[in-house]
């Protein structure tokens, strides 16, 4: 069987030193220097480990972890070189040598010990529904529905973004739809090991929650996390060795078709919104109308696009586990794109992420900026409460 290495090797000596990848990549935006370029790592990583198959020293892995994976560089690049994979296979070789960064090496652990990322009892992975008026149907008190809400670890440990699985569930509800969470059977989808180059630990949590989804009924698999969307989407199968028997869809999608089939109704809303593409959404899941038509069909709802939409759409700062390892890094990306935000003279900065809204919202109240963050799951459910009567 081919190595990782070997893959690795052969697209390091297709570059073509072009130069094209800098302007589209965010971390060579913020930090300058021709080695935090795409290109420049790929001469970095071909003079340090093609060939010669020389060891790679820190500073080199610590540039290589500088990344937030959201593919822009593949995009662009002039001789079509896979970067993205090119940057997991490095960190799988970097893991594999027990070289990952400290940060990472520990989330790791906590995430073998607790299940999740956090290092908290995986079974307070309901905390985010407390305050709801009614509690979500959960797999911890036997319920099972062909709807099932994979909510994710940020979604159900970060008190910030708390109000994106409480939106979701409450336009579930007032859609008379039967849906249930796995609550503290619900494991770490396994991206963020995957990211780190840990792919080897992620096939027991595959497992597991491909175990728990089908024991739980599921004809369809919601989530509101792009990551966890993007990790059983693409990944699942291939890591479990077959078909997930169930369908999976980013909870933008879902809602698009709910809006469209008129079981959800809007209530108008004068706001003028700008969206933010998250990374694995969009670039890595080729997902970009769906949101854009669901709180377009909010009435009074205009949008206004920034410069870098889409395809072209600049990271938040917040993938590729970029914050556990540099998070001043995140944070200056975070409030480069903000800036993008705010000359569009949107009132709303609509996401469809969880960790997105993590980072911006927290650069938008460090700037004390007027802009606000929010998700369109919230915005949807800010619209339907609007209307009178049920749908
Ligand atoms: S994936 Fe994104 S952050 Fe990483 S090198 Fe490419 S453009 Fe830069
Ligand atoms: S765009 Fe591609 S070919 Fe050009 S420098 Fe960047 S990685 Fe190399």
């Amino acid at each position: 069987m081919k190595s990782a290495y070997s893959r690795l090797e052969e697209e390091l000596f297709i570059c073509a030193r072009c130069g094209y990848c800098r302007g589209a990549c965010p971390v060579y935006q913020e930090l300058g220097w021709e080695s935090d370029s795409p290109g420049g790592k790929v001469s970095l990583a071909k003079g340090l480990c093609g060939r010669g198959k020389i060891g790679l020293p820190p500073e080199y892995i610590r540039k290589v972890y500088q990344c937030t994976l959201c593919g822009n560089c593949r995009q662009v690049c002039a001789t079509r070189i896979e970067l993205r994979q090119l940057w997991l296979d490095l960190r799988q070789r970097i893991a594999q040598a027990d070289q990952a960064p400290s940060p990472l090496k520990q989330m790791r652990q906590v995430v073998n010990k607790c299940r999740n990322i956090v290092d908290q009892r995986n079974e307070e992975r309901l905390a985010w529904s407390l305050d709801l008026p009614q509690a979500p149907a959960s797999m911890d008190k036997g319920g099972t529905a062909p709807l099932v809400y994979f909510v994710g670890c940020v979604s159900s440990f970060f008190p910030m973004v708390f109000s994106i699985p409480q939106a979701f569930v409450q336009v579930l509800k007032r859609a008379g739809l039967e849906y249930v969470v796995l609550g503290g059977q619900e494991w770490c989808c396994g991206f963020p090991l995957m990211a780190a180059g840990m792919q080897a630990d992620v096939r027991d949590l595959v497992a597991h929650n491909m175990a728990k989804v089908r024991e739980a009924g599921a004809e369809r698999l919601v989530t509101t996390c792009p990551s966890c969307y993007h990790t059983w989407a693409h990944d699942y199968a291939a890591i479990a060795g077959q078909e997930l028997g169930f369908k999976v869809q980013h909870a933008s999608e879902f809602l698009e078709e709910l809006v469209r089939g008129g079981v959800i109704r809007l209530s108008r809303l004068e706001d003028k919104v700008t969206y933010h593409d998250p990374c694995d959404l969009g670039r890595n899941s080729d997902i970009y109308e769906a949101p854009r038509r669901l709180f377009l069909s909010i009435p009074g709802i205009s949008l206004v696009e920034m410069r870098h939409n889409r395809d072209q759409a600049l990271c938040c700062g917040g993938g590729g586990d970029l914050e556990m390892n540099d998070p001043d890094l995140t944070a200056a990306l975070a409030r480069r794109r903000l800036q993008e935000a705010l000359g569009t003279g949107a009132t709303h900065l609509l996401s469809a992420c969880q960790q997105c809204q993590r980072t911006l919202g927290s650069a938008a109240r460090k700037e004390r900026l007027g802009v606000k963050v929010m998700d369109v799951v919230e915005l949807v459910w800010k619209a339907m409460q609007g209307v009178e009567g049920p749908g």
